[in-house]
Formats: C-alpha cells, sequence, structure tokens
C-alpha cells in the first residue's frame, strides 16, 4: 500500500539531512505524516556541540559574506525566488507530508516563500543604505548612520508554516550580512532544509546557512548563548522562556508568538464577502496559522443573517487528503493539536455551547482530521474563549454595537492580529482602537500578511519586535553612528575663557530654541 510518505523520493530527503550540521553517528530521527502516520526520511538527533559547530561555520564564513556588495547577496535571493517558483510542486508535497495540510494552503506557502524573498532582495539595499544625518553644528558635524550586520542569527520556527517561517527570516538576515542558524521544528525538518538546499543551488556559501535538527529544550539554550540576535516563532510559553535568556545575555531577539485573534463584523459589512473572509480566516490551514481568527463578534443588527450563513458555508468546507487541489483544509498537524482542538470543543460542549457546525473528529479521513467547528453560546471561562486553540475552531458572539466589539476583541492577553468587516473608512477608523499588531480591514489575515513592505508582529503577550518590511531587515543590523567633525570643535575655542564659552552657548542654545521643529 502506498503512504503518504511515499510522495516523497527517499534520494532526495537523504541528500537533504546532508545539510544538517551533525557529527557522524548521531541517533537520527523521523517524524509522522499527519494523513496516515507513516515514518518521513530521517534527519540527525542534534547535540549542543552539533549547534556550536554550526554557529562556528557560519561565523567563519560571515566575514567574507558580509563584504561582499548588497547587490551580490540580493542577487542570490532573487535566484532563490525563481527555484522555488520552479521547483513548487515539490515544495508542496514536502509541506503536505510533514504537516497534512491541503494542496491550496501548501501552494500558499510557497508563494510566501516566494514573495518575501523576493521583498527582501529588491528592497534590502535601499533599506541598508548609509544615511546621513543633522549634526551637533551645522556644516561642521557630519554625522552618518551604517547598518553593520549583528554577525550571527538564530532562527527558531514552529511546524505550521515551516517554510515561509524558517525562510522569511533567515533571507533578511543574510541578505543584511549575517550568517545564520537554523533550528527547525522537530515534525518539519524537511520543509526547511527543502528551502535551505535552494538556497544554496541559488549560490548562498553552504555554511553560512546551518540547520540543526532535534528537540528544542536540548538546542534552544546553546542556539541562544552562541549568536548576536535570535528571531524565535512559536508559542507564548516557549517565547518568553527564550527571551529570558536573550535578555541574560544581553542579545536582541523578535518572538512571534501566540493570539486569540478577533474578528468583527459590523452591521454596514458586506455579509457574503464577510462569510467567505471569515472561512478563510478560521479555517485556512486548518486554523494552524498564528494569525488565523479564533472569536467572531458579530453585531446584533446582522446576526441573524450572518451567522446561520457561514455555518451554511462552514458545513459545506470540503475537507479531505491528498495530494490533489479538491479539499480546502487537510489534516490537523500532530496529536497533540489535534488532542487541543477536541479538548476545547468538548469542555465548550459541556458548559454549554452550541455547535453549529462541526464539531466532530473525522477518523474516517485519517488519524487526525477534525471538522471546521463553530461555536455559539460559549461562556468566558471555557478554555475556547480564553486560550489560543490554533485549530479549526471559532466562537461567535452577539454584540450590540461596535464599541462593544472592540472592547470584547481587546479583552485578552494577545494582541497579533485583527479583522474588521465594514465600510473601508470606517472598519480602518475603527482598527485605531484594537490592540493589535496587524488589523486587517475586510480580510481576515492576508493583506496586512502579504503585504511585505510592512511590519507585522505582536502586541502583549503575542510577541516582541517586527517581521517583513524596513523594520524586519534593520532588526538584523546594528546601528552604528559614525560623525566627523570639521572646523570648529565642540567645545571652548583654544584659549577661550569658560564663563565666556557658557556665554556664547547659552546665547545659542536661546537661539536655536527659535528653530522650527522639522
Ligand atoms: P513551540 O513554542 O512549542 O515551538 C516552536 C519552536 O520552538 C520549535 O522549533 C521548538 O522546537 C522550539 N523550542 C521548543 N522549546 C524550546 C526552547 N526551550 N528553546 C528554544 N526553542 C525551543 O510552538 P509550537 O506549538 O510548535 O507552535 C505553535 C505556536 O506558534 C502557536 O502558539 C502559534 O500561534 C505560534 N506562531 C506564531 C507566529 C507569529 O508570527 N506570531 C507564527 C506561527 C506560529
Amino acid at each position: 500500500m502506498t503512504t503518504a510518505a511515499d510522495r516523497l523520493d527517499a534520494g532526495l530527503l537523504t541528500r537533504l539531512a546532508t545539510l544538517v550540521t551533525a557529527a557522524p553517528g548521531r541517533p537520527r530521527q523521523s517524524s509522522r505524516a499527519p494523513f496516515d502516520g507513516s515514518p518521513v526520511g530521517e534527519v540527525p538527533t542534534c547535540t549542543a556541540d552539533d549547534v556550536r559547530e554550526a554557529q562556528r561555520r557560519a561565523r567563519a564564513a560571515q566575514a567574507e559574506w558580509a563584504a561582499r556588495p548588497v547587490a551580490d547577496r540580493c542577487r542570490v535571493a532573487l535566484r532563490f525566488c525563481d527555484l522555488v517558483v520552479q521547483r513548487r510542486n515539490e515544495l508542496m508535497d514536502v509541506l503536505q507530508v510533514e504537516t497534512g495540510k491541503a494542496r491550496v494552503s501548501a501552494f500558499e506557502e510557497v508563494v510566501d516563500v516566494a514573495r518575501s524573498a523576493g521583498y527582501a532582495a529588491r528592497s534590502a539595499a535601499r533599506h541598508l543604505r548609509s544615511e546621513r544625518r543633522r549634526g551637533a553644528l551645522p556644516g561642521l558635524t557630519r554625522p552618518v548612520v551604517h547598518r553593520r550586520p549583528k554577525g550571527l542569527v538564530g532562527v527558531v520556527s514552529p511546524w505550521d508554516t515551516p517554510m515561509a517561517l524558517a525562510v522569511s527570516d533567515a533571507v533578511p538576515a543574510l541578505l543584511g550580512g549575517n550568517g545564520v542558524v537554523l533550528k527547525p521544528d522537530a515534525q518539519t525538518p524537511f520543509s526547511a532544509l527543502a528551502a535551505v538546499d535552494l538556497l544554496v543551488r541559488a549560490g548562498l556559501p553552504r555554511e553560512l546557512l546551518g540547520v540543526v535538527t532535534g528537540r528544542g529544550s536540548v538546542l534552544g539554550a546553546p542556539l541562544v548563548d552562541g549568536v548576536d540576535h535570535l528571531v524565535f516563532t512559536g508559542s507564548t510559553a516557549t517565547g518568553r522562556t527564550v527571551a529570558e535568556r536573550c535578555g541574560r545575555r544581553l542579545v536582541s531577539c523578535s518572538a512571534e508568538l501566540g493570539g486569540k485573534n478577533p474578528m468583527l463584523v459590523l452591521a454596514d459589512a458586506d455579509l457574503d464577502r464577510a462569510v467567505e473572509g471569515a472561512v478563510r480566516g478560521c479555517f485556512s490551514n486548518g486554523g494552524q496559522l498564528c494569525m488565523h481568527l479564533e472569536r467572531l463578534y458579530v453585531e446584533d443588527a446582522v446576526y441573524d443573517r450572518f451567522v446561520p450563513a457561514l455555518a451554511e458555508r462552514t458545513r459545506r468546507i470540503r475537507l479531505g487528503g491528498g495530494f490533489g487541489w479538491d479539499a480546502e483544509m487537510g489534516s490537523l498537524a500532530n496529536r497533540a493539536q489535534f488532542d487541543v482542538v477536541t479538548r476545547h470543543v468538548a469542555d465548550a460542549v459541556a458548559a454549554g455551547a452550541r455547535v453549529l457546525a462541526g464539531g466532530r473528529p473525522r477518523p474516517d479521513l485519517g488519524p487526525l482530521f477534525h471538522e471546521p467547528t463553530l461555536l455559539e453560546g460559549v461562556g468566558g471561562d471555557v478554555p475556547v474563549a480564553r486560550e489560543e486553540t490554533f485549530g479549526p475552531v471559532a466562537t461567535v458572539t452577539r454584540v450590540r454595537d461596535a464599541d462593544e466589539a472592540v472592547r470584547r476583541a481587546n479583552d485578552t492577553p494577545y494582541g497579533l492580529n485583527a479583522s474588521v468587516w465594514s465600510t473601508p473608512r470606517r472598519g480602518a477608523a475603527v482598527a485605531a482602537g484594537i490592540r493589535a499588531g496587524t488589523v486587517n480591514v475586510n480580510e481576515g489575515y492576508a493583506a496586512a500578511w502579504a503585504s511585505h513592505d510592512a511590519p507585522m508582529g505582536g502586541m502583549g503577550d503575542s510577541g516582541l519586535g517586527r517581521r517583513h518590511g524596513r523594520e524586519g531587515i534593520l532588526a538584523v543590523t546594528e546601528a552604528q553612528t559614525v560623525a566627523v567633525q570639521r572646523g570648529l570643535p565642540l567645545g571652548p575655542l583654544p584659549g577661550m575663557p569658560l564663563d565666556r564659552y557658557a556665554r556664547v552657548m547659552t546665547a545659542a542654545l536661546r537661539l536655536l530654541r527659535r528653530v522650527p521643529v522639522a
């Protein structure tokens, strides 16, 4: 019988595994394909020594790489984009085998890989350009701000979008002149390795981007202890641990963490579009996206039209495994995630919630399939009301007006993403009151996520720092100000009495006070 893992060429997996930095003889580990539980290839179980070796090699390669003109570095990323487009089918296969997502979700992830690397390649030179700033004495002091690489950047990525989140952070770090050591999630090493392989084929020096595979709890500490900046994507709990460790070393980090993202449907929304937007926002990638929507607040005036239409559409979502294009939603990615989803639904139902759509596992399709689920009448103290489910489960709640919708949207320690459905102008005004790093108006998450020129990240328990845009590239650099002083010194002239110097300076301060603020 053919298994899901058989979809991948064994020779390809063996070759990809050689990209991992591991001493010979390390034990091997394999993860399971969510569609049917079949074992997927094998990668080494790395140790702390392997992490240090990957760091040593990447640091050794970094100086030569940083000395190359930015345009040269960017050309590698552009060639990588071309390869991603050419090899998209193979990349989608790897993603589907490791995560169980539907073909369409794998396609969207591959598109994101190409677009985010393409954005970084086209904009890095502009963002990294040295800038003249205003000097202490106009005309005499000339400060220029340069962007120096941090040196070595660690990237820790999760399993939900395992190719995009490995590469979208590694590529800007590389273009900023850094070396990188990447630790993908243990469930999805090949999704990251397949992208790393294409970067190397595109001309990236092999040692500059090291990959270590194994458990985060073993590899996390040595990784943090040997880098100059860390980009972490994962749960809030692990993010705190990692950020604390970075703090002790005084190295910077960005932490892209969890969410409990709200969707607000206001009375003047286009309801047909809002229904489709909710389906994509709640159930794309099986609800296993950090930006996906889990809490829907619907204004009273449209509740009785919107919610039945959404329930009906949710019941029609095509659920299925396999490598064709017919399924809209695939499997959950792992047993732990499946257990959270079933527990959140069961607890809510036991506490009196009504199931408007879905609500059940689907073992007939595979061990980890679960129906897209809509719950109504969920009380405030059950887990699904407050904790991130990170699965295909959304709650719907009736609210009096937009003010109540905003108040309830903000009633969470998280602040990653939000979605507002209304007229464009009112939606943008309502967005200003929402505490979230991204707010999508008349879209679920994709408008903000796919705007690669704009920063993306979380407020509150959803994280620190931003990826994408100028902010994402500058975060992996150090600003260095070089100020050249000509002519007069910034102090008393030689031989000038100090009281006279103080009088001149005081007069100058009064004069400067009249200069308009730029
Ligand atoms: P997780 O925190 O368990 O794991 C994430 C990564 O951290 C994995 O690679 C894991 O091996 C590693 N890790 C585990 N322990 C570590 C340690 N002590 N030190 C260093 N690394 C360690 O998260 P998960 O459950 O695998 O991922 C899902 C979570 O990620 C969800 O909460 C989701 O919202 C979040 N997420 C956030 C974003 C974002 O951009 N904000 C994107 C995707 C996923």
